[in-house]
């Protein structure tokens, strides 16, 4: 199937047929670069040291860049588990070296891929992944020039675009993780079948967002589109070969279907504790049916794009101090012998993450927990904000809810990771991502708080 996008948005069309670039028109360009690692590289996702043997299928830097009246923004989603902030700002000084777009007009994301390399976080996460071992390290070294390339090669790529957006829907695919279950105080985390008195703790965020942008050719077929879900991709369950998971099915399906030159970008919106375990069904549906569903939801969504109206970029970004996480005396003790056993026994993924998260926290005490959320506007109805960590989806349906803008995409893990950031009723209920979130309660709001606030700023004119 080859779509069309709808008649409104041909106008860039006829400017470009000229061959002369307009001052004033809005340009978009888009490319990816390979990043799929050698054999031997250290993976990420799991509380275990895997390396990365075989290629199920390739990972990619993939980029959108967005120019109007000589400012630029880009977009940079990563097929690996996350960002880590010094890669983060390595790559946007080899941006802003090789290409001239401002390293703060970068936004770089990760979709969470659990068969991607790790990144070292500066923990005891490093020791037990052993990312600082030479194939890791390398592969590391190499990331922001890669993540730079691609940048500059999309902008290279800068043609004439108009722009259409919509809202997809994906219902029965993702499922909040995380349930209540009758007299126990705790969350029940990733059950496989629901008891009849359970209940998910929270939602579900079914919104496929759909932003296309039209190129100049004869039949004005997309040149790119970013496409936001909110949930985790771990349904090529672990192993040692190199995956993008169900990201890579739907991104490559969405550019087979509606525009083979296509480049089709994902960003992964508010997945804290949202994955595709299927509870009620007992079902876990393959990397390939979790893609395509999604890619299907685009379709039923597709003739319903709406044009936008497009300004030059404007990029808004602020850092936000956190409280770090409260210690007891008692669960530092506990921490410690976790530790002293993690390396030679199977002690299981909740403890581990949280004595992975104490250790760090005693050791950073005096360290600010410092994180950053971006926006980047470029049309009165939409919107891409950046959060830093893995976002509980009630923060997410917050925000949404409470922007100035008809839509709002969200990236997370983005600009650098934070870790786990529960909402403030989550706390309570405890269990892997409560005991494994670096930050304070309340953070969550607050992170929400700063990006309404500069969406709010960049709706009336940055
Ligand atoms: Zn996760």
């Amino acid at each position: 199937m080859r779509s069309r996008l709808p008649s409104l948005l041909l106008p860039a069309f006829f400017c470009c047929l000229t061959g002369i670039v307009m001052a004033g028109e809005f340009r978009v360009g888009a490319a990816r670069v390979d990043i799929t690692p050698r054999d031997g590289t250290p993976l990420g996702g799991y509380y275990r040291f895997r390396g990365s043997a075989g290629v199920l299928d390739p990972l990619y830097a993939k980029t959108l860049v967005m120019e109007k009246d000589g400012v630029c923004a880009a977009v940079v989603v990563l097929d690996l588990s996350g960002t880590v902030r010094p890669v983060v700002e390595a790559a946007r000084r080899a941006v802003q070296d090789l290409c001239g777009i401002e390293g703060d007009h970068v936004l770089i994301s990760g979709t969470h891929t659990h068969t991607g390399p790790q990144q070292p976080r500066g923990s005891l996460m490093d020791d037990i992944t052993k990312v600082n071992t030479p194939p890791g390290v390398a592969y590391i070294s190499a990331l922001p020039g890669l993540i730079a390339e691609s940048v500059k090669q999309a902008k290279a790529r800068l043609v004439p675009a108009t722009a259409s957006a919509v809202i997809g829907r994906a219902e029965g695919i993702s499922f909040n993780r995380r349930v209540l279950r009758e007299g126990q105080a705790e969350a029940v985390w990733q059950p496989k079948k629901l008891l009849a008195t359970d209940r998910p703790a929270g939602p579900v965020d079914p919104e496929v967002g759909v932003l296309v942008f039209g190129g100049a050719g004869a039949d004005a077929s997309p040149v790119a589109s970013l496409l936001n879900f909110a949930m985790h991709p771990t349904s090529v369950g672990g192993g040692v070969r190199i995956s993008a998971d169900y990201p890579g099915v739907f991104t490559r399906l969405v550019s087979e279907r509606h525009g083979p030159g296509m480049i089709s970008v994902f960003a992964n919106g508010c997945c804290g504790n949202i994955n595709h375990g299927d509870y009620i069904t007992g079902r876990r549906r393959s990397t390939l049916e979790l893609g395509t569903a999604l890619a299907d939801a685009v379709d039923a969504a597709w003739p319903q794009l709406k044009p936008l109206r497009t300004f030059a970029p404007r990029v808004l970004s602020t850092q936000v101090t956190l409280e770090r996480r409260a210690v007891s005396d008692a669960q530092a003790a506990k921490a410690r012998d976790v530790v002293s056993r993690m390396m030679t026994e199977n002690l299981g993924t909740v403890p581990m993450a949280e004595a992975v998260c104490i250790m760090e926290t005693l050791d950073k005490q005096k360290v600010p927990l410092t994180a950053e959320v971006q926006v980047i506007a470029f049309s009165d109805e939409l919107a891409v904000v950046s959060l830093p960590g893995e976002i509980f989806v009630e923060l997410g349906l917050a925000l949404k809810k409470a922007s100035p803008f008809r839509h709002t995409f969200i990236a997370e893990l983005a600009n650098g990771s934070i870790g786990y950031i529960p909402n403030r009723e989550a706390w309570p209920q405890g269990n892997y991502e409560v005991v494994s979130a670096r930050c304070a309660p309340g953070s969550g709001e607050r992170l929400v708080e700063a990006a309404l606030r500069l969406l709010n700023e960049a709706r009336k004119g940055g």
